[in-house]
């Protein structure tokens, strides 16, 4: 594995990367490209992700099935879950909010936190097939689509409006929500994607080093 040839995923070069002593980098000779560091500490690169993007699907689920919020306004009580306000939204006339609602605090981040856990899974014996590589291409467009703080902020916003109408009770899920805002970043800075690039195998790869093309 410490010699696998690689593409470079900027300008597809093929190089064989040696070993690397900790600390170490190894770039890309044409376009400067960091391929490959080698981890200073010996756990294994992709395990913080991982458990970073498990512990945002839990909190993921907790946020979309339990209250965000409760309401009593004169011995009256009401709840709702996000999609169940999106839902609201839409049956009341804002048929587009809802979409944006659904798509950047449900949707987004769901696929995002979806896809990144079969990348991380998917790679983490190498060689990772190559659908892997088109999967973190995916995670990577969904993730400036889910705008959990956008939310977070207009729902803080909302509370203080309707504070003065009615009692407000902040859900389990305002707090899962409140969660999933600090576990975004924190799986982005800890995942370093070229781990996953030099665990994929592309097909010319196969073909060269191990078995014959397939058709
Ligand atoms: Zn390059």
């Amino acid at each position: 594995m410490d010699t696998e040839i690689v593409a470079c995923p900027d300008c597809d070069l093929l190089q064989q990367i040696p070993v690397l002593n900790p600390g170490d980098k190894a770039r890309c000779p044409r376009c400067g490209h960091v391929l490959a560091s080698a981890a200073i500490d010996s756990h294994h690169p992709l395990d913080l992700p991982l458990s970073l993007t498990l512990t945002a699907f839990i909190v993921l689920i907790i946020a979309n099935t339990t209250p965000l919020m409760g309401l009593s306004v004169m011995g009256k009580t009401a709840s709702t879950t996000i999609i169940g306000g999106a839902y609201e939204m839409w049956i009341n006339g804002e048929p587009l909010t809802a979409a944006v609602v659904a798509f950047s605090a449900v949707i987004a981040p769901g696929l995002f936190i979806l896809f990144m856990l079969i990348v991380l899974l998917a790679a983490r014996r190498p060689p990772a097939p190559h659908w892997v590589g088109e999967m973190l291409r995916w995670a990577q467009s969904m993730q400036p689509w889910s705008m959990l703080e956008v939310m977070m902020l207009g729902i803080l916003v909302a509370l203080i409006k309707i504070a003065e109408l009615a009692t407000v009770e902040p859900g389990i899920a305002m707090f899962a929500v409140g969660a999933l805002v600090l576990l975004f970043p924190a799986i982005m800075v800890s995942f370093n994607a070229h781990e996953v690039w030099m665990r994929v195998e592309w097909d010319h790869d196969a073909a060269a080093s191990q078995s014959p093309p397939q058709t």
